[in-house]
């Protein structure tokens, strides 16, 4: 993603340069604003493509309160009792990731704790 903006970039700036050569050998002001345009905008867009921040790991360790949550927490799927390294907050939501069978599900329902 990030990558691609900066290669759109090059291009868009590369475009422009070859505007601005030919506006120096045609003396075109059409040349010289179009060239400056692409500029511009491949300026704009590696910018845009720096401040665009990554997305942030709000992967984070749930507080669980003592043992008594991760006793809990069963696996959908195999109903192996999952640690609590096996669980994680990702926008908002608590996802499992089991270790046992490897499967990974977000848990819709608000946990008793
Ligand atoms: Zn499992």
């Amino acid at each position: 993603m990030k990558t691609a903006s900066y290669v759109l970039a090059g291009l868009l700036g590369l475009g422009g340069l070859i505007f601005l050569v030919g506006a120096v050998q045609g003396n075109t002001l059409t040349r010289i604003i179009t060239g400056v345009v692409l500029i511009g905008a491949a300026i704009l867009l590696s910018f845009l493509g720096r401040i665009k921040t990554p997305q942030p790991t709000v992967v984070q360790q749930i507080e669980l309160p003592g043992d008594l949550h991760a006793e809990q927490l069963k696996c959908d799927a195999c109903g192996a009792t999952l640690d609590p390294e096996s669980v994680s907050v990702k926008a908002g939501g608590i996802f499992v990731e089991c270790p046992y069978c490897g499967t990974s599900y977000q848990i819709e329902e608000e946990p008793k704790w």
